[in-house]
Order: C-alpha cells, then structure tokens, then sequence
C-alpha cells in the first residue's frame, strides 16, 4: 500500500534559530503513523542543522532546489550531488522557480535528471496559471510540463518520481481548488502517465496535491481526487497547521476503522 505523503515546503522563510524552533514544535505535536510519510523542505541554508536535529524516522527532508550540474565553476549554486545523503526528495519545478527564476522546461527535466542520477526522489511540480486555466490550456500545459520533465528517465526511474499538481492560481489564496476540478486533473495526470508507462504504473505513482491545504480541506480532498498526499506551503510553517493536516489525513484514511 503507498503511503501518503505530507511536505512541508518552507520556502525562503525561518533562520536558523527559527527553524530549529519549528523542528521542535513539530517533533511534539505532529504524531507518527506508519501509512503517512512527513517531509520537510526547509531554505538550503538550515537543511543541514536541521537534519542533525530531527528524527529522520519521523520526519524525511527535501530540498527546495539544486542545480542539474554536479559540481564546478557555477558560483552561488549546490548541486544535488553535493545533496546525496543529506536530503531523501528535492523540489522540482516549482511555479515560483519557474516564474522568477526563469526555470524552462528544459530546466526543469535537466534537475529532474540530475536528482534521479544522485539518489534523490523529486517531488515534481506541475499545474497552469490562472492565464492558461481562463485560456482552456490546463490539459496542456500539464502534459507539456510532465512528459517533458520525465522525457530523459527509464520506466524505472520516472516510476518512482512524486508529482504534485499545484494549480499556481490557487497558491497562497487560502482557497484550494475544488476538489472536483483537482480530481479531474488528478485523473489526467495518470491518464499522461499511463500512456507513457502503463497504467499499473500510473496507478501506482504517487500524485499529490498543494494549494491552500490546511486541515479544514483535507478531508474532502483526500476522499474525492485520488490524491496520494499534500505539498503545503504556508500551513507548514505553523506548526498546529502542519499537525492539523497530518491529524486529518490519518482521520480521513481510517474513518469507519478503529486502527490507531
Ligand atoms: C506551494 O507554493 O507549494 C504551496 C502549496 O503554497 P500554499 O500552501 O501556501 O498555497
């Protein structure tokens, strides 16, 4: 059985002292369940206090980002070579890196690549902007993003990459998507999916959800769009937030059961 997957991405927020406050804020509300993996994403800058400072049997880390080349004359970049063994996942194609980091297409495939060949599973953002989505272009910008993304991986490798549908109007809105509107192209992802590797594989790959995710939605979303988990963004900073999600996604997965 899979799963679910919770991540935190902190974005560019907390310092150090910060950060290791949150770390233990979360170690004490946030409870651990055998069918839910929690993730953190703190900046590059606290990722290696913070990992001597959590559980790493509670808690998984990712990066926010990396750059595809392994190492050299790239000043002011890390590259997931130098991230091996540090971080389990890394964040790839996030709309804010697209957009004011003028991440490409190519880009993001390369980063895809780069993390796959060092041992890191990417969590691989995908979804339209509000543009696109008025513009009928939601079905295609999706397919663009991810068969380009996973154009230079194996069956093998792109089985085991996490994507996450963030729709980017819905991003920091406090409004996610309907849950309708997510199922719909929750199923077109794996619809992508299947014809790329089959649909035992599409079945199987792990697709999750972020924009807006606080606990009073996680139920509805979790029951209704075949989601296998959450990117949160600004609830993962708040420590009762990112326990109320967990909380509600365990809830939600063992309604009608009495395992604890
Ligand atoms: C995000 O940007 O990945 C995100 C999910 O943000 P928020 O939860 O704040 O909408």
């Amino acid at each position: 059985m899979k799963k679910l997957l919770i991540v935190g991405n902190w974005k560019m927020n907390l310092n150090t002292q910060e950060a290791s406050l949150l770390v233990h804020r979360l170690h004490q509300h946030i409870k651990t369940h055998r069918d839910i993996e929690v993730v953190l994403a703190p900046s590059l800058l606290t990722l290696q206090p913070i990992s001597m400072e959590i559980d790493r049997r509670r808690f998984g880390l990712a990066s926010q980002n990396a750059y595809f080349v392994d190492e050299g004359a790239y000043t002011g970049e890390v590259s997931f070579n130098m991230l091996r063994e540090l971080v389990d996942y890394s964040i790839i194609g996030h709309s804010e890196r697209r957009r004011y980091f003028q991440e490409t297409l190519e880009v993001v495939r390369d980063k895809v690549a780069a993390a796959v060949r060092n041992g890191i599973t990417p969590i691989l953002c995908v979804g339209e902007t509000s543009p696109e989505r008025a513009a009928g272009e939601t079905q295609r910008v999706i397919h663009d993003q991810l068969t380009t993304a996973l154009h230079n991986l194996t069956p093998e490798e792109a089985a085991n990459v996490v994507v996450a549908y963030e729709p980017v109007w819905a991003i920091g809105t406090g409004d996610p998507e309907k849950p309708d509107d997510i199922k719909k192209v929750i199923s077109w992802i794996r619809h992508i999916l299947s014809e790329l590797y089959g649909e035992t594989q599409a079945g199987e790959q792990r697709v999750l959800y972020g924009a807006s995710v606080a606990p009073e939605f996680v139920r509805d979303i979790l029951k209704n769009t075949g989601v296998d988990g959450f990117l949160v963004g600004g609830a993962s900073l708040n420590y009762q937030q990112f326990a109320g999600i967990v909380d509600s996604a365990y809830a939600a997965l063992h309604e009608g059961s009495d395992h604890d």
